[in-house]
């Protein structure tokens, strides 16, 4: 177990920065997740931290130890890999226990390890199969049980998820939290895939062009968004842009076109007089129970159409054009029959004011 720091991590490629002043703490222990869309440096990083890549600017350590001249065989991580990367011509048992024959342990001990992470994996029984006589789930977790035997200080995972197809993602993510957590290694995972980071992760790292936008838990991160980058990459989001008419103290109104909002603000406001309004899907509210609640003072109503919904089973999403054109999503959780909105119909949206976040356009920046 080790915590890793970044201070001012520069990488360069052929006309490409890669990472730009990567300023990071991982702690001990931890299940710390690098999110971000592809292209966005996350690859890069972890190679990085592995030793596979030296950073041109910045350093790195582990606990305070500086690791950039140490060789990667000697970093002490263990690395998953999206492709699972596993020894085609070697047994399960063989994949697993290679890397603790090169560092020349006892035959005893290296079983008694590798029984302990197979089983841990749930290969048990499958010892003496070639990965070809393996599913792709069953492959990663060789790839994960390799890993792992070494007990590394820390464990590096690059979208060893993405090959497999969705319901196998969702038990592996689970089974990798399981035994991360048994372990306590300190573990850096990386995804481009939004919900995989909140349930997994204890923090996130969401990245965007070589860039670190913000550092939190799943539910900061989902709750309070930084940036509008962070805003529409994590959950779905819905953006109005909107203009401050008057400001009273810390409350302002704003006018966004099809509707006015007065709410307070606590942060500085931006000078131009535009922002950006986002607000969550989940956090809208549809006819019926709109006008049960309409009286009340913390909303704006706005009028629209119902254009399409799609039913997922826990949930309905309605697509609603406001009469400027204007689109937005509304979803309903364990929608009841009786209260399902038809393609076509007038409703009335309720923005409430609490659950509406405001963003400087010009830098991205929550106000
Ligand atoms: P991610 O893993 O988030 O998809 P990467 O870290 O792989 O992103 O890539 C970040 C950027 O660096 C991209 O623009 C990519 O094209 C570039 N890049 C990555 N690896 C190399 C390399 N070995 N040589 C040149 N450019 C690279
Ligand atoms: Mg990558």
């Amino acid at each position: 177990m080790a915590s890793i720091r970044f201070e001012n991590i520069d990488k360069f490629f052929p006309g490409v920065q890669a990472l730009k002043n990567i300023n990071l703490e991982i702690k001990s222990g931890e299940f710390f997740t690098l999110l971000g869309p592809s292209g966005c440096g996350k690859t890069t990083l972890l190679r990085t931290v592995a030793g596979f890549y030296k950073q041109d600017r910045g350093h790195i350590y582990f606990e305070d130890v500086l690791v950039d001249d140490i060789p990667a065989h000697k970093r002490d991580t263990g690395m998953v890999f999206q492709n699972y990367a596993v020894w085609p011509h070697m047994t399960v048992y063989e994949n697993v226990a290679f890397g603790l024959k090169n560092r020349k342990l006892k035959p005893s001990e290296i079983k008694r390890k590798v029984d302990t992470v197979l089983k841990m994996a749930r290969l048990t029984g499958f010892e003496h199969r070639t990965p070809d006589q393996l599913s792709g789930g069953q492959q990663q977790r060789v790839g994960l049980a390799r890993a792992m035997v070494i007990e590394p200080k820390v464990l590096l995972m690059d979208e060893p998820l993405s090959n497999l197809d969705a319901k196998l993602r969702i038990e592996m993510r689970e089974e990798i939290r399981d035994i991360q957590r048994q372990l306590g290694i300190t573990t850096i995972y990386v995804t481009h895939d939004q919900e995989e980071a909140l349930v997994i992760s204890d923090r996130i790292a969401v990245m965007n062009a070589g860039e670190i936008y913000q550092v939190g838990e799943p539910w900061e991160i989902y709750k309070n968004p930084s940036n509008i980058f962070v805003a529409s990459f994590v959950g779905t989001m819905n953006f109005l842009s909107g203009k401050i008419i008057s400001r009273n103290g810390d409350s302002v109104t704003i006018d966004f076109g099809i509707g006015k909002l007065n709410i307070k603000v606590s942060r500085s406001l931006p000078t131009s007089g535009e922002v950006r309004i986002a607000v969550r899907p989940e956090d809208l509210i549809l006819e019926p129970r709109a006008s049960e609640i309409r009286s009340k003072k913390e909303f704006s109503v706005i009028k629209g159409r119902v254009i399409k919904s799609s039913f997922t089973g826990t949930l309905i999403q309605y697509f609603v054009e406001c009469d400027s054109g204007k689109s937005l999503i509304i979803e309903r959780h364990k929608p009841e029959k009786d209260a399902l909105v038809q393609d076509g119909t007038s409703v009335e949206v309720l923005i409430p004011k609490k659950a509406v976040f405001l963003f400087d356009p010009e830098t991205g920046k929550r106000v």
